[in-house]
């Protein structure tokens, strides 16, 4: 369903990816894992369109979305994606928070937005939260918010950076719930997360980066518990 090879990100003369190449299918979960400043945030950035790569291709479908011909917004349009910081618009209701790429990108008259955006309040739930503004709850309500605004347009992937890391520790649990139901929906879902028991629960597949390279992948239960290079025992090592 995505597909991207040999992308090649630099900042200045820093190369952040240095030829990486991923291919997600369709209902696949996989978590992607990484110390700080080995790439996971700009791999999801480069994939979302969000930042131009330098080099290499992605196929979102059968589309070559990293063709500058490309209209960026319809394919962001396709595309679901929540942050560490829930980036919720301060001055909306959560109700307008979640309906708006649906009104404004996909052009949905506001009654059908609104009465889908309540059913997924409601799913994430969150239904009497409607008409507060988003500084009114907690984190892990706003990044619940964040997921239902993402999941509004029915996006083909989506593309989590974690959602979880600004989150006080009470709270992870119930946002990784939502997750774990999204994925278990057929969601296909890339998501970069410290969480390293969720990856294990709940990833189809779990894929290691180091330095803007991807050094090792396969089933959790392989890479997390026998992992056969020894830059990812390394940085497993830190967690146990
Ligand atoms: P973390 O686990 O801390 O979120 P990460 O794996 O997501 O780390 P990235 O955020 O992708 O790492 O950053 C990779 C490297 O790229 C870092 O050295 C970072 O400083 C650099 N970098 C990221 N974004 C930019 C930018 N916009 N301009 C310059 N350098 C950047
Ligand atoms: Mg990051």
């Amino acid at each position: 369903l995505l597909r991207a090879s040999g992308i090649r990100k630099s900042f200045g003369d820093r190369e952040v990816l240095a030829g990486v190449d991923l291919s997600l299918a369709a209902h696949e979960v996989v978590a992607l894992i990484g110390a700080s400043g080995s790439g996971k945030s700009t791999l999801l950035r480069c994939l979302g369109l969000l930042e131009p790569i330098d080099d290499g291709q992605i196929f979102l479908g059968d589309e070559d979305i990293s063709d500058p011909r490309v209209d960026g917004n319809r394919v962001r349009a396709r595309l679901g994606a929540v942050f560490q910081s829930f980036n919720l618009f301060p001055h909306l209701s959560v109700l307008d928070n979640v309906t708006l790429a649906s009104r404004v990108v996909h052009r949905m008259p506001r009654s059908q937005a609104e009465a889908r955006a309540v059913e997924l309040l409601a799913r994430v739930g969150l239904a009497d939260k409607a008409k507060e503004h988003p500084d009114r709850l907690s984190g892990g309500q706003q990044q619940r918010v964040a997921i239902a605004r993402a999941i509004a347009t029915d996006p083909e992937v989506l593309l989590l950076d974690e959602i979880t890391s600004a989150l006080d520790p009470e709270l992870v649990g119930e946002v990784l719930e939502l997750v774990r139901d999204l994925a278990a929906e057929g969601a296909t879902i890339l998501m970069a997360t410290h969480e390293m028991a969720f990856a294990r629960d709940v990833a189809d597949r779990v894929v290691f980066l180091d330095a803007g390279t991807i050094v090792e992948q396969g089933p959790p239960s392989a890479v997390l518990r026998h992992p056969r290079e020894e830059r990812t025992r390394a940085f497993l090592a830190r967690f146990t």
